[in-house]
């Protein structure tokens, strides 16, 4: 084996923190390089007797995709990890778990790609999904013999609102229902839903886990033999798999996740408190911010509010002329890259809901997500201000 899983769990003081495992679990112990090789190989010798080999033809699996999924693993503490070639190829192998009949239960404010997955894939698969406003006010009224699925999103997207994980995965699991979690905002890093009771994580690493906007990819990771077994047929039998190159830069990009999530975080923090304050500023939304209840609950389950944040302008300042007095965040959709990127929900990420379907998500037409990136602080904070001057 060329690749080794160096390392170690635990070290004399403890367990090993994540910023450590993200650098550290991949070596090349043939050579000694500190960076993992790229193999491009599509096909692999066989054993002519058996037909076997370690591998066999790229897209079941190759040396870098299952290194790439080595890491993934350890970052969500997951028995399995499978990496595909975006975040909706893996929330459709999530879907893939389904039988015709089935019904999902997903919250109205599910990220825009997923609700169009459920609003115009379900219908020909005879699949059925039911959008609730709020997923912690289900009931085991709510579930029914055909309820094989929960998808959820905490914090939602872009209203930031928090489902308690351990609840609703409880709920479900009484009602033989699946639970499934897209962890994008949070990433290991800050929360891991597996070790809540989740039966399968998704994320899309085109955001935070790759950062830099520069490169599409999905992960499922799950501790379920029977559901990985599914995982991997969905990556043999669909295709949808993240190239060799790619796999090897995401690893690469996971190695300053942990250090790239920290800044981005405390910049948020301060941006929000900022905005709170300011009186060209309706709302802002962070996780937590809907209720103290909810603050609660997010503090039970992850360890940081993450570096995406939703704001409404008040009455009376310009949406567009503050968009356009903007200097440093972009224009554009998309979230977790250095860069600081600002949205306008409505009618960019969430413009395949109907109207009635976003008003009951809470997205109003004047909300705007930010995603806070790596730039310094003041230079954030004093760009905002300015657009604010200019569009009031
Ligand atoms: C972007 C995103 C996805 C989809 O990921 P792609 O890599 O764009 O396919 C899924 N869920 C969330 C929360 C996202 O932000």
């Amino acid at each position: 084996m060329v690749v080794g899983i160096r390392s170690p769990d635990r070290l004399p003081g403890g367990p090993v923190h994540i910023d450590t495992i993200a650098v550290q679990t991949l070596r090349d112990h043939e050579h000694g390089a500190v960076v993992p090789p790229v193999h491009l190989a599509s096909t692999f010798e066989l054993d002519p007797a058996t037909g076997e080999g370690a591998y066999a033809y790229q897209r079941g699996s190759n040396p870098t995709r299952a290194q790439l999924e080595t890491v993934l693993a350890a970052l969500d503490g997951a028995e399995h990890a499978f990496a595909f070639a975006t975040g909706m190829a893996a929330t459709g192998a999530a879907f893939g778990l389904l039988a015709a009949g089935d019904e999902v239960i997903a919250s109205a404010s599910v990220y825009g790609g997923t609700y169009r997955f459920i609003d115009r894939i379900f219908p020909a698969r005879d699949l059925t999904g039911r959008f609730v406003d709020d997923l912690d006010a289900l009931t085991d009224a709510d579930f029914s013999e055909r309820t094989r699925m929960v998808f959820i999103e905490t914090p939602a997207n872009p209203t930031l609102s928090i489902t308690d994980l351990r609840r609703v995965i409880a709920l479900a699991h009484d009602h033989g229902a699946l639970v499934v979690v897209d962890n994008t905002f949070m990433t290991p890093v800050l929360q891991k839903p597996l070790a809540l009771g989740a039966d399968v994580v998704v994320q899309s690493a085109t955001k935070y886990l790759a950062g830099h906007s520069d490169l599409l990819a999905g992960v499922v990771t799950t501790d379920d033999d029977a559901i990985a077994e599914q995982i991997a047929l969905a990556q043999k039998a669909l295709g949808g798999v993240l190239a060799p190159f790619d796999a090897y830069r995401l690893i690469q990009d996971i190695k300053t996740l942990p250090l790239r999530l920290e800044r981005q975080q405390a910049s948020a923090v301060a941006i929000a408190e900022h905005l709170r304050s300011h009186e060209a500023i309706s709302a802002v939304l962070t996780p937590g911010s809907a209720s103290e209840e909810q603050a609660v609950v997010h503090a039970s389950q992850a360890s940081g509010p993450g570096a995406v944040l939703s704001f409404e302008l008040a009455d009376g300042v310009d949406r567009v002329a503050f968009l356009r007095a903007l200097r440093i965040p972009v224009y554009a959709v998309s979230l977790g890259g250095v860069e600081s990127l600002i949205c306008h929900p409505a009618t960019m990420t969430h413009e395949a809901m109907t109207p009635a379907a976003r008003a009951a998500a809470g997205i109003s037409d004047e909300l705007l997500r930010l995603s806070v990136g790596i730039e310094h602080i003041d230079d954030l904070i004093a760009d905002l201000d300015q657009a604010l001057a200019a569009a009031r």
